[in-house]
């Protein structure tokens, strides 16, 4: 049910572009606030969505942009999410993932929007002290990334306290997979996430994957995830509207599938739907992976009436390789 226009931040990035997708087939009206700088512009449908190139943080522009389009909720998507560069770089982050969103709040604020859907991450429960992890588990960050999600999580439930600004905060597990449609998929430059970089090994086009520590304790002694379908990410991101526009309150849900694959069943189900050997080499642990993490999802299901419905990964990797088969960019034609 269309009701009024949404914006969305990041909406050519990975998870943006897909949502878009899922909420133009909802009918609704879409504008889409990018700056390109890990977007593409060809993963939206230019048809059907207004697309404007510019940064969250121009305070210019995002006030001409409400005043022009009167926003009814917004979805943000739009943030830097290398955990490493966090590290290295940690105000790069900060700028961008909880500065910038400020200048976007302010506008929402004197346009009197107050639906806001947020990016979050299991990054901001930090090492986990208990598997599965529900929404009540402590949150203490291990890293800059998941500070400056966590931080902006801080700072919308004050402006729920001050003005009325209801949230739901969306903490992703490990996104993967592509739209059936092999149109768009995940697109990252550098890429950094284990199943296109497995991908990319058994097409040829990196001489192997690195499996980062095999010493966890975990029974193959690789890392274990929940991989969560960006389709299913999309889908939730829709029931979260549904839900803010019945009058709901600020919330966090966890968006995962409740059940973890370790890298090296990743690497194993990659090779039997690529049908390909994909040369393995095992290295040392990455610095700040903890050995586990496991959503719990019940909380999604209860509040947004949501759950995955993508449960194998075979589905995941076997999306993302038809998508890097068959982009129209031919990026990765293989
Ligand atoms: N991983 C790996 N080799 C790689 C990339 C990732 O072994 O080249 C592992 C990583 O240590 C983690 C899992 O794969 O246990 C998922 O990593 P990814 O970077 O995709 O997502 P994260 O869990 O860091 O959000």
């Amino acid at each position: 049910m269309s009701q009024g226009t949404l914006l969305i931040t990041g909406g050519a990035g990975y998870i943006g572009s897909h949502t878009v997708r899922h909420l133009l087939e909802q009918n609704e009206r879409v504008v889409v606030l990018d700056n390109l700088v890990f977007g593409h512009r060809d993963a939206l449908p230019l048809d059907r969505v207004t697309f404007i190139e510019g940064d969250m943080a121009d305070a210019a522009l995002v006030e001409k942009l409400f005043a022009e389009h009167k926003p009814e909720a917004v979805l943000h998507f739009a943030a830097f999410a290398y955990v490493g560069e966090s590290v290295t770089d940690p105000l790069k982050y900060y700028r961008n993932n909880l500065a910038a969103p400020l200048t976007l709040l302010e506008a929402m604020q004197r346009h009197s929007c107050k639906r806001f859907i947020f990016s979050s991450t299991c990054a901001t429960y930090g090492d986990p002290v208990r598997i599965p992890i529900d929404e009540s588990h402590p949150q203490s960050p291990v890293n800059p990334y998941g500070a400056s999600k966590w931080m902006l999580e801080r700072v919308l439930r004050d402006c729920d306290r001050a003005w009325g600004l209801k949230s739901v905060f969306l903490r992703y597990f490990n996104a993967s997979g592509c739209h059936p449609s092999g149109e768009i998929g995940e697109d990252h430059n550098p890429e950094t996430h284990l199943i296109p970089l497995v991908l990319q090994a058994a097409a040829g086009l990196r001489p192997h994957i690195t499996v980062f520590g095999t010493d966890y304790p975990t029974p193959d002694g690789t890392c274990i995830r929940d991989y969560i379908h960006v389709c299913d990410l999309a889908s939730a991101h829709a029931l979260a509207l549904n839900y803010l526009r019945k009058e709901g309150e600020t919330v966090a849900v966890n968006l995962g599938t409740g059940k973890g694959f370790s890298v090296k069943e990743i690497i194993t189900t990659a090779e039997a739907v690529t049908g390909r050997t994909i040369p393995v080499s095992y290295g040392e642990r990455r610095a700040g992976d903890p050995s586990e993490l496991i959503a719990d999802p019940r909380l999604a299901k209860q509040i947004l009436q949501w759950q995955a419905v993508h449960l194998d990964p075979r589905d995941h990797i076997d999306s993302a390789w038809r998508w890097m088969n068959g982009t129209r960019r031919g990026r990765y034609a293989v």
